[in-house]
């Protein structure tokens, strides 16, 4: 039952937002601390979601805040027009932990998609008149603006907002062949766009071979890699990036959520070659990497690629691996336990959207995507008790729900 603060401020939604977010838990968090949210009765839950794979340091983190606090202070904003050294300092950090290139700053995931698909077709254009398609594979997510809707292969999320963006073929992921048929047959490919785990599609890890494959096929015919990095980008699977997982470099990733921790930021990083192809005046935004973003993006960066830190994610993901798949010998609904590092999916034999109210209602915050997928994304810097604490009570979700076998 909605306590009498919480019909006020689903009355208040109602009357005053859009109702495109249609699912809205029935809860509102209003404080954090660690791994831990508060909702407006000032109960308690542990959070296995930061705010999808977003709160990468979770809540009230000491540097993180002072740092957040220290900018405030000073200066939020200023805009493109200047130099910015919070940006050269992002930019600095970036380089540090990936690869040798430069970095452009936008203000979410889809806007990275939008700035890669831009730079890409720059580029196909200068190689060879009319090298501007971009290929990306069946049940990928990359945003919601045209751009990003467009290179989005899933027909769901098109629906009704046709015609989209001309010049995009969707393949299967995972069929080197199918690929290689493809840009035998069109030669006006310049870039592919790939998430090595897709997320919003069920946490599907690519084939280590194929990805392989993809990349010397594509360097091999002068296509652009762009990796999708918005999900799985700064420490979340246990590496700063996942490229780093599958012994290829990208020549261009994306990535946003939890680069800044909460504070909205989105990212290009490619490698040197690539920025003379969008020069002055071809792309740009007010707001993009504006001091206070960058300052949160360089205090998350800063504690990410220390050792320990990402020893932390790995460690604690393995921890998760074991007791889901002990979870899964005593349920009956449990299909498969895939991912890496904190980017863990649960695949059911079942739809599972109406276990994330259940778990909310004993104090674990969760989400399900692609119908039957859970999905275990805490804060990076969860700690192992904390963790502990909330399979527990998943455990006891998952074990009224499905009994023992
Ligand atoms: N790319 C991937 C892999 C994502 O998971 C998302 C968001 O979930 C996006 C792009 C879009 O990011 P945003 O929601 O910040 O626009």
């Amino acid at each position: 039952m909605a306590s009498t603060k919480l019909k006020k401020i689903m009355t208040d939604d109602k009357n005053h937002l859009f109702q495109n977010y249609g699912n809205r838990q029935k809860v509102c968090f209003v404080r954090g601390r660690n791994s831990y949210l508060y909702d407006q009765d000032n109960r308690k839950y542990v959070d296995f979601f930061s705010g999808i794979a977003v709160s990468s340091l979770g809540y009230g983190t000491k540097a993180y805040a002072k740092a957040l606090h220290r900018q405030v202070d000073s200066i939020i904003h200023s805009s493109n027009h200047y130099f910015n050294r919070e940006q050269n300092e992002a930019g600095r950090l970036l380089n540090e932990v990936s690869f040798p290139g430069k970095t452009l700053f936008v203000n979410s995931g889809t806007e990275a998609t939008e700035a890669a698909i831009k730079l890409a077709r720059r580029y196909g254009m200068s190689h060879g008149k009319d090298r501007y398609r971009i290929i990306t594979f069946d049940n990928s997510f990359h945003g919601r603006t045209y751009g990003g809707m467009t290179a989005t292969a899933q027909k769901k999320i098109h629906d009704g907002f046709g015609p989209l963006v001309p010049g995009f073929t969707y393949l299967p992921g995972n069929d080197i062949k199918i690929f290689e048929k493809e840009i035998r047959k069109n030669r006006d490919v310049c870039a592919v766009m790939i998430e090595l785990i897709q997320g919003e599609g069920g946490i599907q890890v690519a084939d280590k071979r194929f990805v392989k494959d993809l990349f010397r096929l594509c360097n091999k015919n002068g296509i652009l890699t762009i990796v999708d990095e918005v999900q799985t980008g700064v420490g979340r699977t246990g590496t700063m990036f996942a490229y780093q997982h599958f012994g290829v470099v990208p020549d261009i990733i994306t990535m946003a959520k939890g680069l800044a921790g909460g504070v909205p930021i989105g990212a290009i990083h490619a490698k040197n070659f690539l920025p003379e192809f969008l020069p002055r005046g071809t792309h740009g935004t007010t707001f993009g990497g504006n001091h206070l973003a960058c300052a949160a993006a360089a205090a998350v960066l800063k504690q990410v690629r220390a050792k320990a830190f990402l020893a932390n994610v790995n460690a604690v993901g393995g921890y998760f691996f074991d007791a889901l798949n002990g979870l899964s010998k005593k349920v009956g609904f449990i299909k498969e336990v895939r991912g890496l590092g904190l980017h863990i999916g649960i695949e059911l034999t079942k739809p599972g959207a109406d276990l994330v109210p259940k778990a909310l209602e004993k104090g674990l915050v969760i989400n399900c995507t692609a119908d039957k997928v859970i999905r275990i994304m805490p804060p990076l810097n969860i700690t192992l008790k904390t963790a502990r604490e909330g399979m527990k009570i998943l455990e006891r979700l998952f074990l009224e729900e499905g009994g023992a076998q």
